[in-house]
């Protein structure tokens, strides 16, 4: 009697999982999505903002030598050919503009970007002034 209740509790376990045990498992689960895709998303959103300057850097780039060669300022229309001709743009799809200081914003990441050298080089020359 004793032996067939034993054989009945094993034969019940090998079935599958319990409640309890299944619960548990989701919510590991859950609780580690939770904490990691946050993190994944940051970091995607951290290398696409750095891809973005480094694209916008590299059309500054082409600008200046541009305006070397031509010896003179660049119009927009030439703006647009460089854009068009290295096929550099915005991983996020945002659009470039040029500033009237040379410089290149991207409508999504130029706010909020915050590059600590730029920071640091602005605190030096207000201390070294
Ligand atoms: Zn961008």
């Amino acid at each position: 009697m004793g032996e067939a209740v034993f054989k009945g509790y094993v034969m019940k376990n090998k079935k599958g999982f319990t409640l309890i045990e299944v619960i548990l498992v989701i919510t590991i689960i859950g609780l580690l999505v939770s904490v990691l895709l946050p993190a994944y998303f940051l970091t995607i959103n951290k290398a696409d903002q750095a891809l973005c300057l480094s694209f916008r850097k590299h059309v500054q780039l082409k600008i200046v030598e541009f305006e070397l060669q031509s010896n003179k300022s660049i119009s927009e229309t030439n703006f647009t050919k460089i854009l068009i001709e290295l096929k550099l743009e915005c991983p996020e799809g945002g659009r470039y503009t040029l500033e009237s200081n040379g410089e290149i914003k991207c409508n999504k990441h130029s706010e909020e970007e915050q590059n600590p050298v730029d920071y640091l080089v602005k605190d030096w020359m207000i201390y070294s002034t």
